[in-house]
């Protein structure tokens, strides 16, 4: 029999395995796969209500973004019911092994906290051309991540953000690690039914409407009136499809020039249903409906989504960083959402609360960079 230590160092994975800097269009591709396979994402298969959206029980750290996309594909593939992910360090830390044969899934994090934004007159003085064609590339290249142009303006001249690559494996690989807590203390229907209350959202059923001279029964949300239209509730086959529907257009109603303003009004409505934008916000209003049901533990799923699979590939096959536009811009989503009801966010996360590890630091005492920085490598950041 081996040791304690001898059976945790054989696991130990290899700096071979999984790339960081192929992170993106390693996701991108399996992605695709999924997508060319199976007509739909792969989280849309096998859902189950006890999933929680994945988080580090040893750090609290909630992954966000592109990290949440990973490890849900993850879960889906292996058919994991475990939304905890933890290092190897961590585990071992806290007294764990890693099960043989176990992989790790690769997740980024992207610190911005050491930088300073230098003053802006200051910048501009110095700027020779050589150096504005190089600002120009960084910032578009900034922009991505979230950055407003001033701002990358005044930050890239500085500092590049740090970037870390961290190896994490998921709760039903660490052995010894206590049975996850999924107990939920709220009826999951009912606490939508309050979150989509507190938006506001006018929501209006009608079993058939016409828009823009074509006869619609599906569900949808209306930019140019600011509502939603639903089908009656009994025609969904669950409720918890009805919810997962109304989340899903719940996340479109967060692009209105009031909100996060996502919409170009001069497009025409056949423009927009063939433009990539549309794609995009598809691809968006699926991650952030999905986040949003796995927080709520809403069990359904969204109708007629095949119509989007081939608008979806051309995007993703088009450019590997489609998909991390996606998930961030699904956060930004879900964060509009549960900014109307800051008390149901907590109720949903005690669910991650339930699960933390005993005897570690609370939380909420470590950011998010110190938390992932418990086990971290840091690599040159890649082209975005
Ligand atoms: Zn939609």
């Amino acid at each position: 029999m081996l040791g304690k230590q001898n059976s945790k160092m054989e696991h130990r994975p290899s700096d071979g395995h999984h790339q960081p800097k192929n992170f993106r269009q390693d996701l991108t591709n399996d992605l695709i796969k999924s997508l060319e396979e199976s007509d739909g994402l792969p989280w849309e298969f096998g859902w189950d209500t006890s999933v929680i959206r994945p988080f580090n029980p040893s750090s609290g750290v909630k992954y966000k973004g592109v990290n949440v996309v990973r490890l849900l594909k993850t879960q889906a593939d292996l058919g994991l019911n475990d939304s905890r992910w933890m290092t190897f360090k961590q585990a071992n830390k806290a007294g764990y092994s890693i099960r043989k044969g176990a992989k790790s899934v690769v997740i980024e994090h992207w610190d911005w906290s050491h930088l300073q934004a230098a003053h802006k007159e200051e910048l501009k003085e110095q700027d020779d051309p050589g150096d504005q064609a190089i600002r120009k590339a960084k910032e578009a290249a900034l922009k991505s991540y979230g950055r407003s142009s001033d701002e990358t303006h005044e930050v890239y001249r500085k500092e590049r953000p740090r970037v870390f690559f961290s190896r994490v494996f998921n709760g039903a690989d660490i052995v010894g690690l206590p049975e996850i807590k999924r107990e939920v203390h709220w009826q999951p229907n009912e606490l939508a039914e309050q979150l989509i209350a507190a938006t506001g959202a006018k929501i209006e059923h009608s079993d058939v409407s016409i828009v823009h001279g074509e006869i619609m029964s599906a569900a949808y949300y209306r930019p140019t009136q600011d509502k939603i239209v639903m089908p009656p509730r009994d025609r969904f086959k669950s409720e918890g499809d009805y919810y997962a529907t109304l989340l899903h257009e719940l996340a479109h109603w967060t692009g209105h020039p009031s909100r996060l303003d996502r919409f170009k009004p001069d497009q025409t409505y056949k423009g927009w249903l063939s433009s990539p934008e549309y794609a995009r916000e598809e691809l968006r209003a699926e991650i952030a409906s999905v986040l949003l049901s796995s927080m709520v533990g809403i069990q359904g799923r969204v109708q007629n989504h095949a119509r989007y699979v081939q608008s979806w590939l051309t995007l993703l096959k088009q450019n590997k960083n489609e998909i991390f536009y996606a998930a961030r811009e699904a956060e930004k989503i879900v964060d509009c959402v549960f900014g109307y009801a800051p008390k149901l966010r907590e109720i949903v996360e005690s669910r991650i609360t339930d699960n933390l590890l005993p005897k570690q630091r609370p939380h909420e005492a470590m950011n998010e960079t110190e938390a992932f920085e418990e086990d971290l490598q840091e690599v040159d950041s890649p082209a975005p």
